[in-house]
């Protein structure tokens, strides 16, 4: 199992890099996107103690069907149905406007996989994370902080799914304050 896992992970990776390629995040340096599902793994292993594969596979995965032309059935195929379905439950469906995407993902939380809530909690720790060290250009103080709520009222629906996750993103929210 560990071995299959490993392979598997490394084969997400693989895909994932392919995908984001060209693409760059929203910070001042325009860091490399595929740095974010990385990071999001990393910090599932190393902070979360998370070593199921399934759920490391989809969190390299979450932004592909979203941000690039990968398609559900493309990951289904390459990857499976578990993993494939645990991507399209953190997936914006971009037909809705923002404002709107944005409330669905508060409303839906709740009703969220395990697996597809470990993925929510590590994406939302990652770019809370961002947002303080690396933000988007331009992001006033009032916008960084506007993320950090709506990012606790997603968050709180989730809760119960991984505590020690749970208390990392706690200890990055009591940081607003250093928002400016
Ligand atoms: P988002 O709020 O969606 O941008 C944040 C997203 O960008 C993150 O969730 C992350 O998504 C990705 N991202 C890329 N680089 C970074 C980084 N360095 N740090 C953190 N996140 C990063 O911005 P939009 O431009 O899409 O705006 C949408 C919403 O913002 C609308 O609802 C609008 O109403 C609101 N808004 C609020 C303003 C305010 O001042 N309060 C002003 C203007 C708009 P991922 O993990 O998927 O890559
Ligand atoms: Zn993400």
């Amino acid at each position: 199992v560990m071995v299959e896992g490993m392979s598997q992970f490394v084969r997400a990776l693989a895909f994932a890099a392919e995908k984001h390629r060209g693409q760059r995040r929203k910070d001042v340096a325009a860091s490399p996107y595929i740095n974010h599902p990385i990071a999001l793994a990393d910090v599932l292993v190393n902070e979360g103690g998370v070593f199921d594969a399934t759920v490391l596979c989809a969190a390299v995965l979450h932004d592909t069907i979203e941000d690039t032309e990968t398609t559900p059935d493309e990951l289904a195929r390459h990857f499976g149905e578990r993993i494939a379905g645990i991507v399209m439950e953190v997936t914006d469906d971009k037909a809705l406007p923002k404002d709107e995407r944005k409330t669905r993902q508060v409303t839906h939380a709740p009703y969220l996989s395990s697996e597809a809530k470990l993925v929510k909690l590590a994406d939302k720790i990652c770019n809370l994370r961002d947002i303080l060290a690396a933000p988007p250009a331009g992001w006033s103080g009032a916008r960084k902080r506007a993320y950090f709520d709506w990012a606790a009222q997603v968050i709180a629906g989730v809760r119960g799914a991984h505590p020690g996750l749970e208390s990392l993103f706690d200890g990055l929210l009591a940081r607003t304050a250093e928002l400016d």
